[in-house]
């Protein structure tokens, strides 16, 4: 991979370009770290308003898989991202033909299969000892009843869509045979995975960047809080977690990337989970094959953030180890933070919220506030973590957040 340097011109004249497959968030967030380096950004992303496509210097409104909005998006840039896991694998392979891009379609085909992805798991379990939870592979009907009838130890469980799944979605909660059934049904029989419900103590998420040749960093691992299946709070501060089992999660993270000969930035979550075990019950959950939003935090208490390790990344610029500077907490601020308790629209309070010390706000430009949709999220940092978390309290009141209670 020849570097590509931001600023550069090629031989016709044409400015260093990168691209994205996507217009949300994560794809407006690697925008701006891609310009604030000097690059031009192209989006495809069929939506007219869309968070990346907002802020981009081109944005190609076409289909994800439609051929002449993929050979203009392979004609703009020098190399090509995506952000999120449901980019169709063919459209990643096609631009792949004249143009890098990271990470490959592969890997990222494997991400948006949730059996193809334990089975990766499985296999890397070899080499860092962490391995997913006791699951089973629902297809076909045959195995739905073998299921039933041998695999009472996944019960009660949570059945998943193999495909398509993202914040809880595609996901419904089982306690018996007769209920595993009916939500198999509910699910349209998809192909899916029944997963055993494990008694979790604690979340937790680890980003790696892997390099075209190879070279792998890390940032620690941070604790992430969910409500209702969607992210709420991110913790990321020495002492989130216990020192061994953050070293066990980051090597796992490590592994995964490498043994997937993964180029581009890689995150991993993982289940903590009571059971004495060896691994302080360190269960591997799912990995999404781009920046994460438990990773945004990077933006604001890094000197080095998940977008510019995407960018260092499929750009082939050397990667740089990031260091944290600044205990964070980072606050998902989701639709409903726009609405009262009587379900009427309200401007959140921000002149008391950024009067706050070390409060980041960041909204992405969604024109329409809905209940669950990621809106934005508060990230707050300081010098020390018990005023980070004094801070993040009072935010958090401020806005009616859930998730910060326990701490
Ligand atoms: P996203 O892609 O937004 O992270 P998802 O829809 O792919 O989410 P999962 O990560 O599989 O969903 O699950 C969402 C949340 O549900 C988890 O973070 C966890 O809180 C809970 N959960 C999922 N699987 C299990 C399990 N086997 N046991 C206990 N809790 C679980
Ligand atoms: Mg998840």
């Amino acid at each position: 991979m020849t570097p590509i340097f931001p600023g550069s011109e090629d031989a016709a004249g044409q400015r260093a370009t990168l691209g994205v497959m996507g217009g949300g968030q994560l794809g407006r967030m690697f925008v701006h770290a891609a310009q604030r380096l000097g690059y031009f950004t192209a989006v495809l992303e069929p939506d007219v308003q869309s968070p990346a496509g907002q802020v981009s210097h081109y944005h190609i409104q076409t289909d994800y898989n439609d051929p002449a909005g993929l050979a203009q998006l392979a004609h703009l840039c020098q190399a090509i991202t995506t952000e999120f896991e449901n980019v169709p694998a063919q459209a990643l392979q096609t631009l792949a033909l004249t143009r890098p891009v990271a990470p490959g379609a592969a890997v990222v085909g494997i991400a948006q299969n949730r059996i193809e992805e334990k089975a990766h798991f499985a296999a890397c379990a070899n080499l860092s000892g962490v391995t997913c939870a006791p699951y089973a592979v629902i297809e076909t009907r045959a195995q739905l009843q073998a299921v039933q009838a041998d695999r009472a130890d996944l019960l009660p469980g949570i059945l998943k869509t193999a495909r398509m799944g993202y914040d809880g979605k595609g996901q419904v909660r089982v306690k018996t045979a007769v209920q595993l059934a009916a939500a198999w049904a509910e699910l349209g029989g998809a192909a899916c995975v029944l997963e055993k419900l494990l008694p979790l103590t604690a979340e937790c998420s680890v980003l790696v960047a892997r390099g075209w040749d190879g070279r792998v960093v890390s940032f620690a691992p941070q604790r992430n809080v969910h409500v209702d299946g969607i992210l709420a709070v991110t913790h990321a501060y020495e002492g989130n977690m216990p020192p061994a089992l953050a070293t066990s999660a980051r090597d796992a993270a490590v592994s995964i990337a490498q043994h997937l000969g993964y180029v581009g930035v890689l995150c991993v979550e993982f289940f903590v989970v009571d059971d004495g075990s060896a691994h302080g019950g360190l269960v591997v959950n799912e990995m999404a094959p781009r920046p994460h939003n438990s990773g945004h935090y990077t933006l604001d208490a890094c000197d080095v953030s998940q977008f510019d390790l995407q960018v260092h990344a499929m750009a082939g610029l050397p990667l740089p180890q990031p260091r944290q500077h600044s205990p964070a907490i980072m606050l998902n601020l989701l639709g409903e933070v726009w609405f009262n308790a009587n379900g009427q629209p309200q401007e959140p309070d921000w002149s008391t919220v950024l009067g706050l010390p070390g409060t980041h706000l960041h909204l992405y430009g969604k024109l329409q506030a809905r209940a669950g949709r990621k809106m934005g999220h508060l990230t707050i940092t300081g010098p020390d973590v018990a005023s980070v978390k004094t801070v993040a309290r009072r935010a958090a009141g401020l806005l009616g957040l859930p998730g910060l209670n326990e701490t």
